[in-house]
């Protein structure tokens, strides 16, 4: 990691708006930009070797093979290519990702998804049974998220995953805005640790994301949002829990302003729409966040995962089918005939929606709270662990995605440490932090323990080595300066290129 000493030299001890500009001063001279090129093309070498590992040593193909491969051969390939990569996260080494993972239940989905695997929801008249699987998820995700305590109608869609429900819901309120305020010039009012999604939707629709600061606890500024909002705000949302730190935000306060502004808010309950209802049946003191409080008008909660079904599905809610009909799109003129469709996509999986049918009704309510009791147990565990090590502290008061932080050692040495023992943990930053994703994978004998020993020995080995950076603390170092970040961005450019590259 040269390249950050060497900058560091020129521009890091100046002051963050000047060295800013020195940096972009700078950084297109021909040498000082060929310098960065072969710092860049190195560190991206390293990177490379992590994300080819099957480079040189399995069939590959950059052309197809003139005639096919025989079928038992290519499963065998791919049998031993998924075995080598499913223990990490059956062993529960890995934070979030695969949110159930027993054999059982994986087996009983795949059965579903093969006896589905030709049905297309775009063609209702075929396969009638994408309609009923999709419009029953719909139905049980609402009801679980109080539909049946509202004398509105709640209704939505199964989307393809919880960016492309918020992408929906985003675009709904830009399109609702358009015709009926006239609004030209759409924003959205956020906390800063709403998800990614919400900026990805506003590049996307040309809406203007206004992030305000969060407060110490990690919580939405219920005053500041309030004074974020103008007269071209379409929505404000609320994360329940946000993705980096798992807390929960008031909700109850933010929906309320919403309403009295008579603008749209979104729940993001993602990540906690199939927990939450639970937890709160559990006893646990969940502020509301649902369709229980008047003001919110739309939610995302993702099936594929506290809802346990396979990746590829989700579910966004809205309050009445006059906002819902915002997200549909008709064409009447096409040569191609009269096409309609509810989400972005045109031919759709319908045996993803199934499986995520199949994965709820044989859980039922049972099922999810037993799961819930468990995760919730085993988050109280790693929380109590982790407040005994002197040198961590967590992060607001999250309930089981828990990020901890530490003023006395650098925290992204920690997690490259950890890395180091099998664990796939997720780094934040803006404050620099790790967090800990808590699954059913988690719930079984013994992770829990292998978790905070092995954390406890991390941040032992870091105090007692300090100078051994690894390759990831020093990038979320470079992210997190401001003449930096724009090389950073740079280098997850490259890093997609790379991922599609055969060589
Ligand atoms: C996971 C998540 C999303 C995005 O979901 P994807 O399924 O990864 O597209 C959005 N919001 C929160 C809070 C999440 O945890």
């Amino acid at each position: 990691m040269d390249i950050q000493k060497w900058m560091e030299k020129i521009v890091y001890r100046l002051p963050e708006g000047l060295s800013a500009r020195v940096f972009d001063a700078i950084k297109d001279i021909p040498l000082v930009r060929r310098a960065i090129e072969k710092e860049m093309n190195e560190m991206m070498g390293g990177i490379r070797d992590s994300i080819k590992p099957y480079a040189g040593k399995v069939p590959e193909f950059e052309r197809m093979p003139e005639r096919g491969m025989d079928q038992g051969a290519v499963l065998e390939m791919m049998e031993d290519i998924q075995n080598k990569e499913s223990e990490k996260w059956e062993k529960g080494f890995v934070s979030g990702a695969v949110y159930h993972g027993d054999k059982d239940h994986i087996g009983f989905l795949n059965r579903v998804y093969a006896l589905h695997s030709q049905s297309n929801p775009l063609h209702a008249d075929i396969w009638p049974s994408a309609s009923k699987y999709e419009a029953e998820v719909v139905s049980m995700t609402a009801d679980m998220l109080g539909a049946g305590r509202t004398k509105d109608e709640i209704c939505g869609v199964v989307s393809s995953g919880g960016t492309e429900s918020i992408l929906l819901a985003m675009k709904t309120y830009r399109d609702r805005a358009r015709k009926e305020k006239k609004i030209r010039r759409p924003e959205i009012v956020v906390p800063s640790t709403v998800h990614a999604a919400f900026d990805k939707a506003a590049q996307y629709f040309g809406i203007k994301i206004v992030h305000v600061p969060v407060k110490s606890d990690c919580t939405a500024d219920v005053g500041a949002m309030k004074k974020a909002v103008g007269r071209n705000t379409i929505a404000m949302v609320g994360s329940a829990p946000c993705f980096p730190h798992g807390v929960v935000d008031p909700i109850a306060e933010l929906s309320e302003v919403a309403r009295q502004k008579g603008i749209g808010f979104h729940t993001d309950a993602c990540l906690g729409g199939f927990v939450l209802p639970w937890a709160e049946k559990l006893g646990y003191e969940i502020p509301s966040f649902d369709f229980r409080l008047p003001g919110v008008t739309s939610m995302s909660a993702d099936t594929h995962k506290y809802g346990y079904a396979a990746k590829g599905t989700s579910v966004v809610l809205y309050r009445g089918s006059q906002l819902r009909r915002y997200q549909y799109f008709t064409i009447t003129d096409w040569p191609g005939g009269l096409y309609f469709s509810p989400t972005f996509a045109g031919s759709r999986p319908g045996a993803l929606s199934a499986q995520c049918w199949a994965a709820m009704v044989a859980m039922g309510e049972k099922g999810y709270l037993e799961a819930t009791r468990h995760i919730l147990a085993t988050a109280e565990e790693i929380k109590s662990g982790i407040e005994k090590i002197p040198d961590l502290t967590i992060l607001g008061n999250p309930l089981w995605v828990i990020a901890f932080a530490s003023d006395r050692v650098n925290i992204y040495q920690v997690m490259e440490q950890m890395s180091q023992k099998g664990w796939s943990l997720n780094g934040l930053h803006k404050p620099a932090c790790v967090h800990i994703c808590v699954t059913l994978r988690h719930t079984r004998p013994g992770v829990a323990r292998r978790f905070l020993a092995d954390l406890n020995n991390a941040v032992a080995h870091v105090k007692a080595h300090p100078e051994q950076t690894g390759d990831m603390a020093p990038v979320y170092g470079m992210a997190a300066t401001i003449p930096f970040r724009g090389l950073v961005g740079d280098m997850m450019t490259r890093y997609i290129d790379m991922l599609y590259s055969t060589r």
